[in-house]
């Protein structure tokens, strides 16, 4: 007979080292405790020094508040706080901190000094501790403020300190974690130094955009568009990438709400979906997002490190911000950015046009220390101009078309610059928004009837994707009857579409195995439908196209695969690739 195993109260030292397995994992999960606390603390500075990517030392200084002496040894109690009092401040929790869990638990895994003094009184106090156990607590001189110095993290528990990756990774788990609180903070001085090196720095002067060229670049910092709504009750305002730009990855993507850095799985979709039609699928936008809500309407209290949270009414705060985000990406409309040489000319210069797009389309910044120092010596030649606010209310400006070049491209002269259009590209955009438009406005697109209808012959596994399908192909204008044996004839076809194409973007839509929603067949047609790379133009063929942009002039710089449609290259940069000063005839 097994025998039943009797229960008992666990000790506090082991009870207390399970409380700080839920809030303290890693070097990161450190940081972050220690800068919320600053924060927590109204400092306007923040420094942050990592040694061994934080395996050995992890400091965090600032200028907050500080600790009254007599207050200190409580605030390594388990469950103290100065944040809140009773039950009634869980429903409106203003602080970042709440719980009064980190620095016990950081003092159980870790050995810990604090030095810490208030504005108000003349000398510090000096808190030092190890394995959980208070050692010492004295007077101290120190600035006002607070500073923070973790040493040996899991030097006593060794099952976890093992699953902890190599020094560099940790650092780089820290050194992402600062960056997104310094965007979520742009009003604070953030300092990260690793091992003796400054590697991450924002000026803290409150303009997110200035925080974000400092961890990030300027070119990137200056393509993004702007989002604000504030009324009221609730306001979202940051940067979002324009559709030219996006990632393989959701690396930049930066949420706080009310100065919360959180992870919103119904917010970051919704911002997602604001994009696409506008980017390639497995691409992702970048943004910054600062969400500021009725605490009341957010609760904290449901993840032991909060990095999640719940929204009341969360369906409606979706809906404001996706009608935001997207009158920001609307109101973008206008040519891609000027490409301006940045000092010197350079002979080389046409060449790196090739790689500024890739630069800013195609590779991965690497975001760590290592990157940012690259940065700094290697400048790359290109800068981003923003469009002016003229260029952004006309979407093209007035151009004279000077002709097409491999049959693919029209070269026209615009009063800033010289333009190059990709005809397949805008083509394809202007009929992706039409065909999007019709859908909207009448619900679907009308039908040209085929006489005598066609007959399309399928393999079983088509023909029941084809079935399922049907009103949806209806809607964007193919009438198809099933005709028996896994074939079905073909009644109608949607206007526009260039006789004898149907069955191939039938096919194409089938065949591809993905999802047949109504969004990929409207890209189907409006690539199908759309004039070709390789289609020679009259001058009035390439004129109707630039005026059927200037109409549809959303965004006329990506087609909806995400490709730049219009590139344009200013005088100044001209001139400098032909190495022109000013007064030079
Ligand atoms: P919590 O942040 O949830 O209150 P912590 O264990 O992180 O719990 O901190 C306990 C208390 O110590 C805080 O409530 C705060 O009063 C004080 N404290 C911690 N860090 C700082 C700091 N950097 N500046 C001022 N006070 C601090
Ligand atoms: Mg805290």
């Amino acid at each position: 007979m097994e025998t039943v195993p009797r229960i008992n109260k666990l000790d506090s030292e082991t009870a207390s080292l399970i409380a700080a397995g839920e809030v303290i994992e890693r070097p990161a999960s450190v940081v972050k405790e220690l800068v919320e606390n600053s924060l927590d603390a109204g400092a306007h500075e923040i420094i942050i020094e990592v040694t061994k990517g934080g395996l050995e030392l992890i400091r965090v200084k600032d200028d907050g508040y500080g600790i009254q002496r007599e207050d200190v040894p409580l605030a390594f109690a388990r469950h103290a706080t100065s944040k809140i009092k009773g039950p009634e401040d869980l429903n409106e929790i203003s602080t970042l901190g709440f719980r009064g869990e980190a620095l016990p638990s950081i003092m159980s895994v870790a050995k810990v000094e604090m030095l810490t003094r208030t504005w108000e009184e003349p000398v510090g106090t000096l808190l030092v501790a190890e394995g959980g156990n208070l050692l010492k607590v004295a007077e101290a001189g120190c600035p006002p403020g607070t500073q923070v110095t973790v040493r040996d993290l899991f030097y006593n528990i060794p099952a976890r300190k093992k699953f902890l990756k190599s020094p560099a990774s940790e650092g780089r788990a820290v050194a992402t974690l600062v960056e997104r609180l310094a965007l979520a903070h742009p009003q604070v001085k953030f300092t990260l130094y690793m091992d003796g090196r400054r590697v991450l720095y924002t000026p803290g002067r409150g303009e997110l955009r200035e925080a974000l060229a400092s961890l990030y670049g300027v070119e990137v910092a200056q393509a993004l568009l702007p989002v604000s709504a504030e009324e009221g009750e609730w306001g979202l305002t940051g940067l979002i990438s324009p559709p030219w730009l996006h990632r393989s990855s959701r690396s930049l993507q930066v949420l706080a709400i009310n100065g919360r850095l959180v992870f919103h799985r119904g917010l970051v979709r919704a911002v997602e979906e604001s994009y696409r039609s506008l980017i390639p699928e497995g691409r992702y936008p970048l943004f910054v997002l600062h969400l500021r809500l009725d605490p009341r309407r957010v609760d904290v209290n449901v993840h032991p490190t909060k990095l999640e949270v719940k929204l009341e009414g969360e369906q409606e705060w979706i809906a404001r911000i996706m009608a935001t985000i997207n009158k920001s990406l609307h109101s973008s409309q206008g040519i891609a950015p000027a490409l301006r040489k940045r000092e010197k000319t350079n002979p080389g210069a046409i060449l790196r046009q090739k790689e500024f797009f890739f630069t800013c389309r195609g590779t991965e910044p690497e975001v760590w220390g290592e990157y940012l120092l690259k940065r700094a010596k290697d400048d790359p030649p290109w800068q981003l101009q923003e469009p002016s606010l003229e260029e952004k209310r006309s979407p093209l400006p007035q151009m004279r078309i000077l002709g097409q070049i491999k049959n693919s491209y029209i070269v026209a002269e615009g009063e800033d610059g010289l333009y190059l259009i990709d005809q397949h590209a805008a083509h394809e955009r202007c009929r992706f928004f039409h065909l999007k438009k019709a859908l909207e406005e009448q619900g679907s697109w009308p039908s040209q009837v085929l006489s005598p209808p066609t007959s399309l012959q399928l393999t079983p596994s088509l023909a029941q994707a084809l079935g399922e399908a049907l009103e949806i192909l209806a809607s964007l204008g193919f009438l198809l009857e099933p005709f028996g044996d896994n074939s079905f004839l073909i009644r109608g076809v949607p206007v526009g579409l260039p006789p004898g194409k149907e069955k191939s973007v039938l096919m194409e839509f089938l065949e591809t195995g993905e999802r047949a929603d109504q969004e990929r067949l409207l890209k189907l047609l409006a690539c199908h439908g759309a004039i070709k790379a390789g289609d020679p133009l009259s001058l009035e063929e390439m004129a109707g196209l630039l005026r059927e942009m200037q109409q549809w002039g959303l965004l006329p710089y990506t087609c909806p695969h995400g490709r730049p449609v219009v590139v344009r290259w200013d005088w100044p940069t001209i001139a400098a690739l032909f190495q022109r000063t000013g007064g030079d005839r």
